[in-house]
């Protein structure tokens, strides 16, 4: 009379964790400077030479959309279409 033996559980969940690609956080976007194009006040066009000289801001802060920026870059350029001068001011955001 051999009672049958407990057979030792196999519970032991194979859950063979596979790596599940980057770790969240990382980015995989770069920067973006520009949302909207800019365009001459004068003829509407976004056409552009380009740019003439540049001066940066180290100045931060949160966009009126909310999105933190590190750097005012503000660009010298001149209109393709009709010539007039602007100013393009971007926010960056970098480290
Ligand atoms: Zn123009």
């Amino acid at each position: 009379m051999t009672k049958p033996k407990h057979a030792t559980p196999t519970t032991e969940t194979q859950t063979a964790k596979k790596p599940t690609g980057r770790p969240p956080g990382s980015p995989n976007v770069r920067e973006t400077a520009v949302a909207v194009p800019s365009r001459c006040n004068a003829c509407g066009s976004t056409e552009r030479g380009p740019y003439l000289d540049k001066a940066e801001l180290d100045f931060g802060g949160v966009d009126s959309q909310g999105k933190p920026f590190t750097h005012i870059v503000r660009r010298r350029v001149r209109c393709e279409s009709c010539g007039q001068m602007r100013i393009d001011v971007t926010r960056e955001n970098r480290v």
